[in-house]
């Protein structure tokens, strides 16, 4: 298995374009694979998938987000807590 983005580095989150990824884990056997994530928007992206996933210029359009605009996106309502079982 030819696994050629296994070793390059990505210098900007494919959503949300900002530097702050961290690399999150690698496959056991070296170099097959590697998991990034942003800790701006919180992606996560294996470097083996397509590149409409891992390349910035080729991330959908539809589907990129800004930083600026992560403060006022809509909160995800809390789960209510277990009703009592007596
Ligand atoms: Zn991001």
């Amino acid at each position: 298995m030819t696994t050629a983005n296994a070793d390059i580095d990505p210098t900007a989150c494919p959503r949300c374009r900002s530097g702050t990824i961290q690399l999150l884990g690698k496959s056991p056997d070296a170099g097959i694979w590697t998991v990034f994530g942003c800790s701006t928007c919180f992606y996560a992206w294996r470097s083996t998938e397509p590149e409409e996933n891992v390349n910035p210029e080729k991330y959908p359009l539809a589907f990129r987000l800004r930083p600026e605009d992560l403060a006022n996106l809509r909160v995800v309502p809390t789960v209510q807590p277990r009703r009592s079982s007596s």
